[in-house]
């Protein structure tokens, strides 16, 4: 083919010999927008993960470059360079992450170059979070944070507000995205390329790639917005990419040199316009210049950009442009076209018959853990800092902050990094932790002190807490000695409402006894611990703390705490000193000696009954709600499927079974009945690395499974997928519900999808969902629901069944980039072996109607669960000096628990921010969806409030400037949309905030004074 082309251009050398001169070609890439043609929209970009393959330090310097060539600082110095050098270049940025650690090494005078290109529009920052986080496995309150620091890190340096929402690369796309994270921000468009393989190719023939998305059915279309997915991938069309290894063919235009090309390039360039075009709506079509970490060398794409603007507008049949996606969203909502409608959301994501990434909802469930656990630590560390008054310093949990925004990437809580990156952003998390630990340590310490003094002098109680309380590490409790010491327990509950929940602490003695904060001594209980959980004990806290801990206690010491909104109560635990007084010692038994066929057990309205011959669990009895229910629950082992050499295989994207099997309790081990007045567990070792512990409390009527799954051995070679399964008899009609991001819940089909006929080739991977909150099935009568501690893949693959899959270890890579096998290991000095992971879940049965404001109460229980920390005192002489009881609000007052406080948080002296969410969806139960009036939240804060400015969700911009800014779609809907509430403006005299269902509402407040409610 080189030679008749060679030829070619010889002939036109001869002919015209007058022509032959090459010299400086002044490209013109003015172009702007061109109506009546098809408008080709240059996005120059780099998709920069924030940890991946790499560190995100190693990314950002370009570390580690064996693994891949990879900086975002030559990206980011080179598109300057780039964007100077001609004012009609364009590029957005995304990740903050990456741009703060760029912006602060800059010199002052490139600070305010860069901020001329930012006022000009050549540089535009969209979505910009601290990264794009991703969207199954993330809980939405940390979705709201780490998209705030971003912005607010946007707005400080840049006075500027995104615009655009850009999740090119997570896999899938949630809700809550659309309609929180979208339009509540202020976004007036969304784009992303990964949706099912099936839906695209339908949404490509109907031309329905962009549609107008509402994702609540609550706020329906007050939340909406305009989303367009990408017709391929988030990179060029093939043969238009140019980093400076590509191989696309660039454009010569050097009448000297061979080779030229220029007709040729233009006329592959208008082809792919074309056939871009024919796919989508009005004249205005969107070109991804760029993917992953590209324009390390900015030159290589833009001088062909360059070439291309001034070529393909001279030859006319297409017009092409450098934009940004706010550019091409605004000439989208210029073309006055009608809209499809979508709803719900975009999972499961499959990009092949066999490649459903459901997996990933699950993989690394320690780290997924982790983070939700320092999520919720994180919202009430912000509370107690604000109680105490920052004063001015800087406050204390910026690498917390920090370390969990990073940690909402989409190679990050997702799980599907390499090894040495999950191990970043743990530490990163861990370092983070310290410091809030301290601040929450002094900050209680503060308030229980302020009784006597004046909020200034240094603080002489040291409270320590017991991060590794879950495998029963705690080292403060466990040692309660017979000297004049008690054990001083604060208890600190970060939600608006009051509570009881029982606190479970271990201890080494069965003498104790516990006081409440008026000294009068309250009903408490000793549960023995048992082998499952000493293993675990004696490996973690020695892989944790790098010592091996002192003797095993003997029991969990259980006793019931009372507590105030946003505020603690204080319980002493000291050695009983009178015969009788100590606390009562859990009666054990077990299935061995019993002689009936069934044990129920459950000290209060629920019921549990097991069968004594299986061990299983049969019966969920509520004596209040009369539910009574077949139940069963068991533990299923997948077998993985084919290696990845023919077939698809599971990795840590990727789910797909090749059938399963049921661990089966062998009865080696008998199941063991703990009894008392607080509390009643079944102890159950299900096989060697199984094992369970069922527990009913009296007050409550859900049950609470507690699991230790671990190490998961590989003597098959390929590795295992844990799921457990609960079983009823209802008749759910393929239907279940799980939630979005913790918030709204979607209903799902078994084996459908709501925007196309489904082929199904994975029935059980292409069911799966992610549940971040819970998971839900219901029939005529009755509703089953399982809510979680952290984010996890779940279904229901047969009426009346829920399985959620708990832990995966494998040995094959499912070839989607990572490289790497999912095989978690922890060792202690050098031992090595598979991660164990110990978590819980929350089973409840209800009437049918009444499940919804449990599992929304509860969930939010299960996010902030209440806070402790110890010290060791004489219990008089703290009771007589001390603050026993403490409450950020007026103490009598509570919150309806309909809502939440998900933000409170001193911005600087006299300002905090304050989100306030309503936690149920329209027609879940009539009377608690209306609007609520939260009357008096505000006057009865432990502030005097000066003025309340109402914000935007990322708290950038005020929301009577967002609603007059915000672009209205017209959208094709096939129904009229049913009427949606919104909560009225904030009345600053009287301080009232309605709440409509599924609203979150963002309050800036300017306050006077502190005021403090103690006693
Ligand atoms: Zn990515």
């Amino acid at each position: 083919m080189a030679f008749p082309l060679l030829f070619l251009l010889f002939c036109t050398f001869c002919s015209s010999p007058s022509a032959i001169y090459s010299t400086f070609i002044p490209y013109n890439t003015s172009a702007s927008v061109v109506s009546g043609k098809i408008n080709v929209h240059f996005v120059p970009h780099s998709h920069d993960d924030v940890g991946w393959l790499k560190t995100v330090d190693q990314y950002y310097f370009g570390g580690n470059n064996s693994i891949r060539g990879a900086c975002v600082q030559n990206v980011l110095d080179s598109v300057m360079s780039s964007l100077f050098e001609d004012k009609n270049r364009k590029f957005i940025y995304v990740e903050m992450a990456f741009f703060q650690r760029w912006w602060r090494q800059q010199s002052s005078g490139m600070k305010e170059r860069v901020k001329g290109l930012v006022n000009s529009g050549q540089l535009e920052f969209i979505n910009g979070g601290m990264c794009m986080h991703d969207e199954a496995t993330p809980h939405y309150i940390d979705l709201i944070d780490q998209t705030t620091l971003g912005h607010k890190f946007i707005k400080d340096e840049f006075g500027q507000i995104p615009r655009v929402g850009w999740q090119i690369d997570p896999f899938g796309h949630s809700a809550v995205q659309a309609y929180l994270l979208g339009a509540e921000f202020g976004f007036d468009s969304l784009f992303f390329a990964r949706i099912d393989y099936q839906d695209r190719a339908k949404r490509l023939q109907d031309k329905t790639l962009e549609v107008v998305w509402r994702g609540s059915q609550s706020l329906g279309s007050t939340s909406q917005i305009f989303t367009g997915i990408f017709p391929r991938h988030y990179d060029p069309p093939d043969g238009f990419t140019f980093e400076i290894n590509d191989v696309s063919p660039p454009i010569q235009d050097d009448v000297l040199l061979f080779d030229y090309n220029v007709q040729e390039r233009v006329s592959d360039f208008v082809a792919a316009a074309l056939a871009q075009a024919n796919v989508t709506r009005t004249n205005h079509i969107m070109w991804l210049m760029g993917t992953d970490f590209r324009y390390q060398y900015a030159n290589s794409w833009y001088r062909q950009m360059d070439k291309f603007i001034h070529y393909v507008n001279q030859d006319g049949r297409v017009n092409v442009l450098y934009s940004t996606p706010s550019m091409y969203t605004d000439a989208k909502h210029a073309a006055n076209e009608e809209w499809p409608l979508k709803t719900g959301d975009f999972f499961p994501y499959a990009d092949h018959q066999n490649a459903y990434w459901t997996g990933y909802f699950t993989s690394r469930p320690a780290f997924k853990g982790f983070v939700r656990t320092m999520s919720g630590y994180y919202l009430a560390a912000r509370q107690l800092e604000f109680f105490r008054g920052r004063s001015g310093v800087a406050s204390k949990l910026g690498v917390l902050a920090d370390a969990l925004a990073i940690a909402q990437h989409h190679d990050a809580v997702s799980g599907t990094q390499r090894q040495h990156v999950a191990a970043d952003y743990a530490l990163r998390i861990s370092i983070g932790y310290k410091e809030a630990e301290k601040l929450v340590a002094s900050s209680l310490g503060f308030l229980t002190e302020s009784r006597s003094s004046t909020r200034q002098g240094s603080i002489s109680t040291e409270l320590e807490q017991c991060p590794l309380l879950n495998i029963s590490y705690c080292p403060p409790t466990e040692s309660i000695s017979s000297d004049e010491q008690s054990l001083v327990v604060v208890a600190y509950n970060p939600l608006g409402w009051k509570r009881e929940e029982v606190i479970r602490i271990p201890v080494s003695s069965e003498n104790v006894e516990v006081r409440d904060s008026n000294g009068i001594q309250i009903e408490s209980q000793l549960v023995p611990l048992l082998n499952a959980t000493s293993r675990v004990r004696t490996i973690y806290a020695k892989a944790y703390t790098g010592h091996f801990p002192s003797e095993m206690p003997k029991y969990w010491l259980a006793f019931s705490a009372s507590l105030p909104p946003l505020g603690f109560n204080t319980y002493f635990v000291s050695v009983a000193n009178q015969t009788g007084s100590s606390s009562i010692l859990s009666l054990v038994h077990t299935a061995e000696n019993t002689k009936a066929r069934t044990v129920e057990v459950g000290p209060g309205n629920l019921k549990l009954r097991f069968s004594v011959d299986s061990g299983e669990l049969t019966h969920f009895i509520n004596g209040r709600s009369l539910v009574h229910c077949f139940l069963k629950l068991k533990f299923l082992i997948s077998n993985l499927g084919p290696s990845p050499c023919f077939l698809q295989a599971s990795g840590a994207y990727v789910f797909r079974p090749n059938g399963t099997f049921t661990v089966k309790n062998l009865g080696q081990v008998p199941s063991t009945f703990l009894r008392g007045p607080l509390l009643d567990e079944v102890h159950q070792q299900l096989n060697p690395w199984i094992s369970q512990v069922t527990r009913v409390y009296k007050g409550k009527e859900h049950a609470e499974i507690e699991f230790v799954i671990g190490p998961i051995p590989l003597d098959d070679g390929t590795g295992k997928e844990i799921t457990t399964q609960i079983k009823t008899t209802m008749k759910t009609n393929k239907t279940f519900y799980t939630d979005s991001n913790g918030r709204d819940f979607i209903k799902r089909v078994r084996d459908q999808r709501t925007d196309w006929d489904l082929e199904v080739n994975q029935p059980v991977a292409g069911n799966y969902y992610p549940v971040n909150l819970g998971i839900y099935v219901e029939d005529d009568t009755t509703e089953l629901s399982v809510l979680v501690d952290r984010s996890v893949g779940g279904s229901s693959l047969v009426d009346g069944q829920i399985e959620l899959m708990l832990h995966r270890r494998m040995l094959h890579d499912d070839m989607r980039g990572v490289g790497e096998v999912l095989n978690e290991i922890v060792c202690v000095l050098d031992e090595c072996e598979g991660l164990t992971i110990v978590g819980k879940m929350f089973l409840r049965v209800d009437q049918l109607g009444e499940g919804a404001k449990w599992r929304r109460t509860v969930g939010q229980e299960i996010y902030s669960p209440v806070l402790v920390a110890f010290t060791k005192q004489d219990a008089s002489k703290w009771m007589e000096s001390h603050v026993n009881s403490f409450s950020g609000v007026d103490p009598s007052y509570s919150l309806p628990n309909n809502v939440a406080v998900i933000t409170l948080q001193e911005l600087k002296v006299g300002e905090v921010l304050l989100r306030l969410a309503h936690l149920y969806e329209v027609c879940t139960l009539s009377n608690v969806t209306d609007v609520v009036n939260v009357d008096s939240f505000l006057s009865n804060l432990f502030i005097q409030i000066g003025k309340v400015t109402e914000l935007s969700l990322s708290a950038n911009q005020k929301r009577s400037e967002l609603e007059k800014r915000r672009l209205v779609w017209k959208v094709a809907a096939k129904e009229e949309e049913s009427k949606v509430v919104r909560g009225g403006a904030v009345d600053p005299d009287n301080l009232v905030v309605e709440l409509a269902p599924m609203e979150i509402r963002t309050f800036f407040l300017n306050f006077d004074s502190p005021q403090i409610y103690v006693s």
